[in-house]
């Protein structure tokens, strides 16, 4: 733990965490210190962990990144780090993310968009984007601040900023850990998860994540399996299915390359990669930009300065409302509340978000109808590597290109792993996804195990 807190000092350039909690730290590591003396230690004694700042942790600010809970400390525990902490598990803080989890760079967080360790070769004085949402963990677990961090995927946020910060994350099937006490995006999508280095750690801090909690009514009632046990290393007979509509014209040649490879290595693990089609594919950016900021408008309504965090007086009642909110949201943010109430609305609520709806039903079932032939799937993370901090375009269409490849596995609500595979020639981390059955994370943690 005093290890880690001095890299958390050493390296607070890169701006991973928006809340340090060193002395919370220290204090829990001396009781699994006298745990562990008392022969009772648990499945994470001792292991320092960074926790997404969109998770309510009692006692300690929580933010979600945004201006509008400015000064929030939560009164609870959410039930993935209370289960951490019954692991053994220590806190080092609260870590960074994009506002509300909504972005691809971390750059809509109000603290500022935290740094990815990584740098290109061609260019090392360029700071490029952990990824988003869950950038502030993948930076913190590259740059080994932390041995592991929680994360959250709505539609990307685990996965696009694990390959972009060269670790594992996995998203589990939508249900497996709890969203109580996780400042809700889109309900029916988050899903929090583990990010770490290897997939053993993944492994392990899913198991001390999941289960069921009835204070959430989404949370499925199956029981946790050893998630490490599954690392066999054997995965002979596995059939591999390779979507034809993951590979548009135009996709990176180096992310296409990457892919090649990981097919290889099944290939050569005695797996047999089967050409599948996912038909309903290229609707899941457009139905994902309806479904989401239609929950994110109805969730974030609650923000109204009287309940929560920032408050700017008015001249009456709605006018602090609207002067409390303006001054609150960032422009991403405001940007989804819009679209999502439009959507919502009584005139084009069946032309959009019903739709939209009927649309998502279709994307599922090409998986379903996948996976009566194969057993895990096999894709890019993401359309390319990290970008520059600066390189970003103002146009939003572009930004939410970046989950092309995730977005499908959220809306159909299966788990989703993505492992880093190698550099690209700019020196920068490249990852592959792994999407498995509801409730078949063993899976993915086995295959991904053996390209490890
Ligand atoms: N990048 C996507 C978005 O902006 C996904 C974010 C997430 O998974 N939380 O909505």
């Amino acid at each position: 733990t005093e290890a880690h807190i001095k890299a958390t000092e050493a390296k607070r350039a890169l701006n991973a965490f928006i809340t340090e909690t060193p002395d919370m730290a220290r204090d829990q590591a001396k009781e699994s210190d006298a745990r562990r003396q008392a022969g009772k230690a648990g499945a994470l004694d001792g292991i320092p962990l960074g926790i997404k700042d969109l998770f309510c942790t009692k006692g300690v600010l929580t933010s979600a990144a945004s201006h509008i809970l400015d000064g929030f400390t939560p009164q609870y525990e959410s039930t993935v780090t209370a289960n951490l902490k019954a692991a053994g598990a220590v806190s080092l803080g609260k870590l960074n993310l994009d506002e509300f989890a909504m972005g691809s760079s971390n750059l809509t967080s109000y603290y500022g968009g935290a740094v990815n360790p990584w740098t290109k070769t061609s260019d090392p004085s360029a700071k490029l984007v952990p990824g988003g949402s869950s950038g502030g963990s993948a930076a913190a677990v590259a740059a080994r601040m932390v041995m592991g961090a929680t994360g959250t995927d709505t539609g990307g946020s685990i996965r696009q900023p694990a390959a972009f910060c060269g670790i594992t994350g996995i998203k589990p099937t939508y249900g497996r850990c709890s969203r109580w006490g996780v400042v809700a995006f889109a309900s029916s999508l988050d899903q929090p998860g583990p990010m770490a280095r290897t997939v053993e750690d993944c492994a392990l801090l899913l198991g001390a994540m999941a289960g069921h909690d009835p204070k959430d009514s989404t949370s499925a009632p199956v029981a946790v399996p050893n998630f490490a046990a599954a690392l066999t290393g054997d995965i002979r007979g596995l059939k591999v299915g390779i979507p034809q509509e993951y590979r548009p014209d135009g996709l990176n040649a180096e992310v296409s390359q990457a892919w090649e490879q990981g097919i290889q290595w099944l290939k050569d693990a005695g797996a047999t990669p089967v050409e599948i089609s996912l038909p309903h594919t290229k609707y899941a950016l457009p139905v994902y930009y309806i479904v989401a900021p239609a929950e994110a408008s109805s969730n974030l309504a609650r923000y109204d300065g009287v309940r929560f965090g920032l408050r700017v007086p008015g001249t009456s009642l709605d006018d602090m409302y609207k002067k409390t909110r303006a001054a609150g949201f960032g422009k991403e943010v405001r940007r989804r509340i819009m679209i999502g109430t439009y959507v919502l609305s009584a005139g084009y609520y069946d032309a959009y978000y019903a739709k939209a709806q009927k649309v998502r039903r279709l994307i599922a079932e090409d998986f379903t109808k996948a996976f009566q032939t194969v057993d895990v799937i096999l894709t890019p993370t993401a359309p390319s590597a990290a970008f520059g901090m600066t390189e970003t375009t103002d146009d939003p269409v572009t930004m939410w290109l970046n989950d092309v490849f995730t977005i499908p596995t959220s809306l159909a609500g299966l788990p989703g792993l993505s492992l880093p595979v190698g550099l690209n020639s700019d020196g920068l981390p490249l990852g592959l996804q792994l999407i498995g059955r509801p409730f078949d994370e063993e899976t993915l943690f086995k295959v991904a195990g053996v390209m490890e």
